[in-house]
């Protein structure tokens, strides 16, 4: 890009990360790729943050989503960070294929890091090429943006840019880069880097910046950290609650990709269950099913014991005394979990409280599901329309006959009319979801033929998750509400990384 162009008002940024000590980041631009090519820009996003649209499509503006300019006042970085990968410690990960250009302030005050992933390698590329291929970078665009449009704390997507550059798997595929706007980067495998390290000064540095940016309360608490642990504790039981409601899988929930700001982030080979059941697991990589759905709760605790572990030299400077104060508050996850999980689900229920036997009554459902095979997502939808019935969801329908009974006695205790019902449970209970066949399929032209309208349509239908679409709703043929028939089942995800 020539010297005289001026882009001042593409990003208005406002960096903090970029003051932290030179120990916690690498500096690097960006490495420019061959042919930069528009895909698309989030405008409502870019609207949301500040941003011009416009300014965004223009020739430099898709030069800095590609990594071939750095817009104005950015300040282009590589995150360090460590983690604890299917439970085996890696004390030096970071950004190996990210780059953070620094970070703008939204129309709702929030400060945000707006990153490039795919950006080409860092010094914390270890093996990897530091690039991304589009199939992975659209994965990321429709499911990140699908989570935000059910109400769930989730990183976002600005834009999708392909480099004109084949990257290597597999098979060369067509290389791309995701705008990645975030709350923070900042992960528990940036605390458990600097603890692996002794570095307290960095620790305490780095802990004060999330205080600061994410839990500003917290620093009025007569312990600061230990409030910390608590709040990103909380966040995180609730996270993972939202994620078991709507049926989600991260599919790689390593301690590196748990962002303390209490975002969903990493993308991976996440997918939505269809049929319920807990030992769903999708992801290619995940052998042992290790990050099953019905695990993830287990596992958000085991990451945020190794957050509690990295924070103890702050919490206090006597070790015992700081296990003391951090156990307690990592026992609370189960507590904050079940209030947040059990809320959820009786909502789902069209249940206005959680009484004594509810959890049994709701628990009863969904082993009924797990052993007929019900669609998970449209068993629910269906009980939330007037009208409507799962029972042919159903491998034997009886088995929902059987809880129905039950159910409809439950629902009469309660003051709700029909109506309210049925609008409360619709509102919690989406129609619209980013299948795995359906996700699959846009992935595939988009790789395969440079086609994005199947990409385009899914996450249009997405946007309003909670609105029935159109009875014959569909992309290129394959209904957008129901699930996959047997032949249309993508029972695997992969990382593409
Ligand atoms: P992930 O499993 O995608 O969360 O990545 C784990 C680690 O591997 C992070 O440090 C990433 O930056 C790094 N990584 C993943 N893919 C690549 C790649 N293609 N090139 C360089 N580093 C990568
Ligand atoms: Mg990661």
């Amino acid at each position: 890009m020539s010297e005289a162009v001026s882009d001042a008002t593409l990003f208005p940024f406002s960096n903090s990360y970029a003051r932290m000590p030179e120990r916690f980041f690498a500096m690097l631009p960006p490495t420019p790729v061959a042919e930069p090519g528009l895909v698309v820009v989030n405008d409502t996003l870019a609207l949301e943050l500040g941003l011009d649209p416009e300014l965004l499509r223009s020739p430099e503006g898709i030069a800095s989503l590609a990594g071939n300019h750095v817009p104005e006042g950015a300040q282009p970085l590589a995150m360090a960070y460590a983690g604890h990968q299917f439970g085996g410690w890696s004390a030096q990960l970071g950004d190996g294929r990210a780059i953070l250009l620094g970070e703008v302030i939204g129309r709702d005050g929030v400060r945000r890091d707006i990153q490039l992933k795919g950006s080409g390698p860092t010094p914390f590329s270890r093996m990897g090429d530091g690039r991304a291929a589009l199939g992975p970078v659209l994965r990321e665009y429709i499911i990140s943006e699908a989570m935000h449009a059910l109400g769930i704390p989730t990183t976002r997507a600005l834009a999708v840019v392909t480099t004109g550059e084949p990257v290597y798997r597999e098979q060369p595929l067509p290389g791309a880069i995701l705008t990645r706007v975030a709350k923070s980067h900042i992960r528990v495998g940036t605390f458990q880097y600097f603890a692996a390290r002794e570095d307290t000064d960095a620790l305490r540095l780095l802990a004060d910046h999330v205080v600061a940016r994410h839990f500003p309360d917290t620093g009025e608490a007569e312990n600061p950290y230990a409030a910390l642990l608590e709040r990103v504790v909380k966040t995180q039981a609730e996270l993972i609650a939202s994620w078991m409601l709507v049926g989600f899988i991260h599919g790689v929930m390593n301690t590196d990709n748990m962002a303390v700001g209490g975002e969903t982030i990493d993308y991976g080979p996440c997918a939505f269950m269809d049929w319920y059941h807990p030992e769903t697991v999708y992801s290619s990589i995940d052998q042992t099913g290790r990050y099953a759905y019905g695990n993830q709760p287990g596992i958000a605790q085991w990451n945020l014991i190794r957050l509690a572990q990295a924070l103890l030299p702050l919490i206090s400077t006597d070790e015992d005394a700081a296990i003391e104060i951090a156990k307690p508050i990592i026992n609370r996850f189960a507590d904050h979990y079940e209030t947040a999980y059990e809320t959820g689900l009786a909502a789902k229920f069209g249940l206005s409280e959680v009484r004594e036997d509810d959890p049994e009554l709701m628990q009863d459902l969904l082993a009924r599901m797990a052993a007929n095979q019900a669609d998970f997502t449209l068993t629910f939808r269906r009980m939330s329309t007037p009208g409507g019935s799962p029972r042919e969801l159903f491998v034997d329908p009886t088995a929902f006959d059987a809880w129905s009974e039950r159910w409809r006695q439950r629902l009469a205790q309660q003051e709700l009319s029909e109506t309210e019902r049925f609008d409360a449970m619709r509102a919690v209970n989406p129609a619209v979801i980013p299948r795995n066949h359906l996700v699959e399929h846009a992935l595939t032209a988009a790789v395969e033929r440079a086609d994005f309208a199947p990409t385009f349509a899914l996450k249009a239908a997405l946007e309003r998750p909670f609105e029935d679409p159109a009875p014959d709703a569909a992309i290129d043929g394959i209904p957008l509400t129901l699930p996959p028939r047997p032949d249309q089942v993508v029972p695997a995800t992969f990382c593409g990384t």
